[in-house]
């Protein structure tokens, strides 16, 4: 296995964001239960930011973990404070529950952004998302609408006057409006999403080509995330010297992480929940499978 992804990382270029609410260093939070092991993976930058500095009308604060220079806005308080002047909707914890797990539209564009303009510097001309926790579907919504965002028009004026693009296709590709290709794996609902293809100038929905036999459930191993990324690298024939770009994302569940449930799931004398340690083996679990694919 490890070969073979040798063998595919040469066509592609692998980059990861992992994000969860709360404060990196509040006791009980993902960040800082994992944090011993997420110290030891140099590449993996903590950003923080708040929901509401994108729109949302929650003040929700949300910190993301990547590879790629994200250059989010700082977390609102009163000194940085979002357009909302601090007169926020409500409390998150009233929000409905879309509302409450969905990350930003805005947040995902400047996400995505990143994304493209740093990978095109690598010659990807392919640009795929792999969203590992899909439960809400917000990336793959995001996805859709990104191609008229002010983000997508930065981004795409950015490549083209840089004259980075070493490659007309890619400028041909920017122009199109729709470059991003997302594949959901929710694997905590057993599904595995549609992708679109460019085949002979026009935009074409197909399958995510994966052995139905890796579809397992998240609590079991061997992990899933090498797989696909592999299946996507095979399954893309790109011209020689352009690469394939997947964007790996995961918003792992927050259920035992967070403020509301620390007492219960994670006491600070005795035993962490059933659910808790469950969510701590699959979090070390996604640590470590992007520690070996991003390496
Ligand atoms: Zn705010």
């Amino acid at each position: 296995m490890q070969q073979d992804l040798d063998h595919l990382k040469k066509k592609a270029v692998l980059y990861a964001t992992l994000e969860n609410p709360g404060k990196y260093d509040r006791r009980g939070s993902l960040f800082s239960v994992h944090d011993p092991l997420i110290s030891t993976i140099p590449w993996l930058k903590a950003h923080d930011t708040s929901y509401c500095k994108y729109h949302s009308p929650f003040q929700k604060h949300t910190t993301v973990l990547s590879n790629l220079g994200l250059n989010l806005l700082p977390p609102c308080n009163a000194h940085a404070p979002c357009a909302h002047h601090l007169n926020h909707l409500g409390l998150i914890e009233k929000a409905s529950p879309r509302d409450k797990n969905s990350m930003p539209e805005m947040l995902i564009h400047r996400i995505l952004h990143s994304f493209i303009e740093t990978a095109a510097l690598s010659n990807a001309t392919a640009f795929y998302v792999l969203d590992f926790f899909s439960g809400w579907g917000s990336f793959k919504a995001a996805i859709k609408t990104f191609g008229q965002s002010n983000a997508y028009k930065e981004m795409s004026d950015n490549i083209i006057n840089s004259k980075r693009t070493r490659f007309t296709r890619l400028d041909f590709i920017l122009r199109s409006n729709s470059i991003v290709t997302c594949t959901e794996f929710d694997c905590t609902r057993y599904r595995i999403g549609t992708k679109q293809c460019l085949k002979r100038g026009r935009w074409e929905d197909s399958a995510v080509l994966t052995d139905p036999q890796h579809v397992t459930d998240y609590t079991t191993t061997p992990f899933q995330i090498e797989t696909i990324v592999c299946d996507l690298i095979r399954n893309e024939d790109l011209p020689q010297g352009e690469k394939i770009a997947i964007l790996i994302h995961a918003s792992p569940p927050c259920k035992t992480y967070s403020k509301s449930g620390l007492h219960y799931h994670r006491p600070a004398h005795g035993a962490l929940s059933p659910l808790a340690s469950q969510h701590d083996s699959l979090v070390t679990d996604v640590l470590n499978e992007l520690e070996r694919l991003l390496a």
